[in-house]
């Protein structure tokens, strides 16, 4: 398969001809047009209409009712700027059958003109009931001859960007898309039996409708044209990702079969016993590391389902086999409480566990390299510190990433690549639905624990207003003083840390105060790891009742006596971030609880965010209304995927079209494989160094 690499000059990109095929451009049209992302003529013909204009006929101004958007013809009658109590210009259009007002709040001279008595003109917008009559607001104004031509077909309307008008991005894709019409990337046979229209006549159908089509049914891309296109896009995604999945699966990774004595022996070292999904989701684990494949598995478990145990057998069964392993976690308090778990649980089998961070002193640091380097570590545990140059290990045999989501794709990649070709495992706790596991995880094995451990009750959440502060302090001292720990979460504040800083220091104050006779403590992003580390040790230890805490607690932290937490400005706070919180709770037998404090007027998005996180605790669900809410983009975030977001297609909307193109592309890779290699050259050419490999 032909794979295009490092090409940086955007006209190599471009698969069918370049903009050089078409009349000379000058310089600002090109530069507007890399805007839009259109640099070859493929992209021109891939510009399509966000919607289309009807001016193929004439509405006459008596029939035209408000809401509707129509074209009309007339003279006008009267024009003049008046003031009520802005400055606005209105005209009086007369067609003979009735007439109607044109506004424009803000508008040029030559609008002005335009419009003047007598002209006449043709007008196309949405006719509103206005305090005269009908009325337009901005219509688009033509001036005509009468009986004048109408246009044959309906006017497609592009995105486009200052400088660049309609008409021209019109006439620049219409000359594009003049023959020689595109190839067709699939095969007659392939087209036909997945009742797919032609790519020539889809894209020419989109820019040019014939009149005989129903608007709508291209607005709202339900037109065979549009289906072809989205199928193409979904196609082209499934087929890099089978491409990335075999690449893999050419590689060689060490063979690790254990002869289950660590594992044994841990398992029976532990005060319980794994619940039947974590049994199966290690079984699954254990068949890929036998495998002399490199194993890339997603572990998804929802929070406090228990992947660490997981992870922990997982890199027992490296040990075993000979080989070393490493975990990294997002944040050093949650890399740290796994360095203490896991050594707490290894070092009793006589293993060596070493942990790895950039805060360590140079001596540390050294020394734990060199542990790393000569084998005598088993197992190192960090942060993105174990990415960097200066670790090698011995012999790698499994890489642990846990809260995978929280990474970039190529800080994983350089995990992978430290030392041959490790296994790798990712951990994640932010769900994923159905429709990004099919596209931007296609290329993963994914395991699932679907199961708490048994005896944990359910957090109850509440929303409260603000004003009612007081009363959940109260509340928070009843509890405290029963035995239990409670976390309250400062607001996340986006535009500044250092007040998001201070703000928990304020907070941490006035609590302290409130709560005589507790002890609060105080832990935020800016502490020196081995502060934190203490504060950590000293809540978990019940030293601390009440941890005061800006987000950096939102991943991992596990302290099962804690059962109540208090999120302050909770609108403020992505779903998937509420749900990491409140599963800081929840964790012990204790009735747990979780306490949303919200200010109002909420917006209408921090409203559904708040009504789905109070309404649910089951993480799939809250991450498909998350997906929902955001799309997908901004749900995994670029930087997180790596991936270019789907221009045309929606994973959730055309889920048939999604699942074709997956049941389709490994047959496109074996049957035909050059259509499967035009397809990927036509649509992701000079992108797919951002895919996963
Ligand atoms: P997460 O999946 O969110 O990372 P953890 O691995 O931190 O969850 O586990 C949450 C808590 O549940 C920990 O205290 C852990 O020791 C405990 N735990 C894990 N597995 C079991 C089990 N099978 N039975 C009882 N407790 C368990
Ligand atoms: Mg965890």
């Amino acid at each position: 398969m032909q794979r295009r690499r490092n090409q940086t000059t955007p006209t190599l990109n471009c698969p069918f001809a370049a903009m050089s095929d078409l009349p000379k451009l000058p310089a600002p049209t090109l530069a507007r047009l890399a805007k839009l992302g259109i640099r070859c003529r493929l992209d021109l013909v891939l510009h399509l209409p966000l919607r289309y204009e009807d001016e193929t006929h004439l509405y006459p101004i008596a029939d035209a009712m408000g809401g509707m958007t129509v074209q009309v013809e007339g003279i006008v009658e009267h024009c003049e700027v008046v003031y009520r109590p802005r400055k606005q210009l209105l005209a009086r259009i007369q067609d003979g059958s009735g007439e109607l007002w044109a506004r424009f709040l803000n508008f040029y001279p030559s609008q002005q003109k335009q419009l003047a008595e007598g002209r006449r003109v043709r007008l196309y917008g949405e006719v509103r009931h206005g305090y005269y009559g009908p009325e337009m607001v901005h219509p688009r104004v033509r001036n005509v001859e009468g009986g004048a031509d109408l246009p044959e077909a309906l006017t497609p309307v592009y995105p486009t960007v200052a400088g660049l008008t309609q008409a021209s991005l019109r006439k620049l894709i219409t000359q594009a898309l003049a023959p020689p019409a595109p190839s067709d990337t699939l095969p007659p046979q392939v087209r036909e039996v997945l009742g797919l229209m032609a790519f020539g006549d889809s894209v020419q159908l989109l820019h040019h409708p014939p009149t005989d089509i129903t608007p709508a049914s291209l607005i709202e891309r339900g037109h065979p044209a549009w289906q072809r296109i989205k199928f193409d896009e979904l196609l082209a995604q499934q087929l890099s990702m089978r491409l990335a999945y075999r690449q893999r699966r050419d590689r060689h990774a060490p063979v690790l079969a254990g002869n289950g004595q660590l594992v044994a022996a841990l398992l029976a070292a532990l005060p319980f016993g794994l619940t039947a999904a974590q049994q199966r989701v290690l079984a699954e684990i254990r068949t890929d590391l036998q495998s002399a494949h490199p194993m890339q598995r997603l572990l998804q478990g929802d929070v406090g389902s228990g992947k660490t145990i997981v992870a922990a057998l997982a890199a027992l069964v490296a040990i075993e086999s000979g080989f070393q392993a490493a975990l990294m976690a997002p944040t050093e308090i949650l890399a740290e409480q796994h360095y203490l778990k896991f050594k707490q649980w290894l070092t009793p089998l006589g293993l060596e566990v070493v942990w790895l961070s950039s805060s360590l002193k140079t001596k540390a640091k050294a020394a734990a390299l060199t542990a790393v380097a000569e084998g005598r570590a088993d197992i190192a545990v960090g942060t993105h510190a174990l990415f960097q140059n200066a670790v090698s290990f011995e012999r790698l045999g499994l890489a642990i990433v846990d809260e995978q989501h929280r990474f970039g794709v190529h800080q994983r990649l350089a995990l992978r690549n430290k030392g041959g070709s490790p296994h790798q495992l990712m951990m994640s706790a932010t769900p994923i639905p159905r429709s990004l596991a099919m596209t931007y995880y296609a290329d993963l094995d994914v395991s699932a624990i679907d199961e708490l451990p048994p005896g944990r009750t359910p957090v109850a959440t509440r929303l409260v207003r603000d004003e009612r502060r007081d009363e959940v302090i109260e509340r928070v001292r009843q509890a405290c003083l029963k035995g239990r720990q409670a976390y309250w979460v400062c607001p996340l504040i986006e535009e500044s840390e250092t007040l998001e800083l201070q703000t928990a220091v304020d907070t941490h104050l006035a609590l302290s105060e409130d709560l005589q006779g507790l002890q609060v403590g105080l832990i935020h992003g800016r502490l020196k790891p081995d502060e934190k580390a203490g504060v950590m040790a000293a809540f978990a230890g019940n030293q601390l009742q009440v941890l005061v805490a800006t987000t950096v607690i939102e991943v991992g932290v596990d302290v099962p006596n804690a059962s109540l937490m208090v999120i302050e400005h909770a609108e403020r706070m992505g779903l998937a971030q509420l749900h990491q919180l409140r599963g800081r709770v929840g964790r012990g037998a204790a009735e747990s609880e979780c306490i949303l404090l919200f200010n109002a007027p909420l917006s209408e998005q921090a409203k559904a965010r708040l009504k789905v996180i109070f309404e649910t605790t089951d993480g799939f669900e809250i991450a498909r209304q998350d997906l929902l809410l955001r799309g997908p983009g901004e749900f995994l975030g670029a930087r997180q995927s790596g991936l270019p977001m789907l221009r045309f297609a929606d994973l959730e909307a055309d889920s048939e079209l999604l699942e074709l193109a997956r049941e389709l592309a490994p047959q496109l890779i074996s049957d035909y494989p050059q259509a499967a290699s035009d397809h990927l050259n036509r649509w992701m050419a000079g992108r797919d160094e951002l895919l996963k490999v």
